[in-house]
């Protein structure tokens, strides 16, 4: 499950986040490039948080493989 106390640093103010564990499979940046940014690694972060795509986010929190989107 998501840990909130290992968050990439890049994550943006608000309860969404990709944790440290993420695997740069490119499956949330796909769904949503707006929420979710790469950094140099490829590795997501929450680029900006959308409360009114709420619904893209949790798409990508039930299809990210290593349960690496969480929301506080
Ligand atoms: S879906 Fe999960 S593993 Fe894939 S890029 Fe997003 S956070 Fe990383």
């Amino acid at each position: 499950m998501p840990d909130p106390m290992k968050k990439h640093p890049a994550n943006a103010a608000g309860p969404w986040y990709v944790d440290v564990n993420c695997i740069s499979c490119d499956t949330c940046t796909d769904i949503s490039p707006e929420i979710f940014g790469r950094d140099g690694d490829r590795r997501a972060f929450v680029r900006e948080h959308r409360p009114a795509e709420a619904s893209l986010f949790q798409f990508a929190v039930e299809s990210c493989p290593v349960e690496a989107v969480g929301e506080e």
